[in-house]
């Protein structure tokens, strides 16, 4: 339900649990993160309940720090909500995380092709089959917007998804349809947010990302094509928020 996404000097874990209060009001039943390093080490953390709940665990076990991250509030259609159900879901044997907000209507189709091809899930989630579609496409793609663009082909329903994978720390890419997707652009740091709630505090600069396109996000640049590979001009605005 609700999304954020960060690269940059900061402490990723502080900028999304910020960002996933301010995204509160929108109502969920279940938060997580995961966080990379710049030696490609990764780490998730997610629970059923309120934020709280994630941030007391966090805190009893805290993660490493790491300048990239996602996080998620969901709000379960497909599966209960429980720790496993709530995102980030794992692809690639663990290597990749992904977040989402919406409904992949395809997903039993999708899920049967892949449990045939040797795939095995832990969630019931719709969500789930994205992240291990994901994670095929970049064993065959090595490279994560490229596993995206050939991911998104092949989904169908609503969606924002943002995923991270250990072998492209500073980066995390971001893919929308009937679903919304802002980024916040900053200096040397970058976010992205399902809304500019997520980021105000620390920029008002700001660009929507458009229907069926793919942003790819780090610290210093940020790149947003359609979903065939072609290059989309970005139109920066101000966000008019005091707080
Ligand atoms: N359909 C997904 C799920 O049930 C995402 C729900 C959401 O938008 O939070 O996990």
């Amino acid at each position: 339900c609700g999304i954020v996404g960060y690269v940059g000097e900061r402490n990723s874990l502080d900028v999304l649990m910020g960002g996933l209060r301010r995204l509160e009001y929108r109502g969920y039943d279940s938060a997580g993160v995961a966080i990379v390093d710049d030696d490609g080490v990764m780490e998730t953390a997610k629970r059923a309940g309120k934020l709280q709940v994630l941030a007391d665990d966090l805190e009893a076990t805290p993660l490493h720090r790491g300048g990239t991250g996602i996080g998620h509030t969901r709000w379960a259609t497909h599966g209960g909500p429980t720790d496993r159900n709530a995102h980030p879901h794992l692809g690639d044997d663990g290597r990749l995380a992904l977040i989402h907000n919406g409904i992949i209507e395809n997903f039993a189709e999708l899920k049967d092709e892949l449990l045939a091809e040797g795939y095995a899930f832990e969630s019931e989630t719709d969500t789930e089959v994205a992240a291990v579609l994901l994670g095929r496409e970049f064993r065959r793609t090595g490279e994560l917007t490229e596993a995206f663009r050939a991911t998104v082909s092949r989904l169908e329903g609503a969606f924002t998804l943002l995923a991270v994978h250990r072998d492209q720390p500073g980066v995390v890419v971001g893919a929308r349809r009937n679903s919304p997707l802002v980024i916040g652009l900053g200096d040397g740091e970058n976010f992205l947010g399902s809304d500019v709630a997520a980021f105000v505090e620390f920029t008002k600069r700001a660009v929507a990302i458009g229907q069926d396109q793919i942003v790819t996000l780090t610290a210093d640049d940020v790149t947003v094509t359609d979903f065939a590979g072609d290059a989309v001009e970005v139109e920066p605005f101000d966000v008019a928020w005091d707080a």
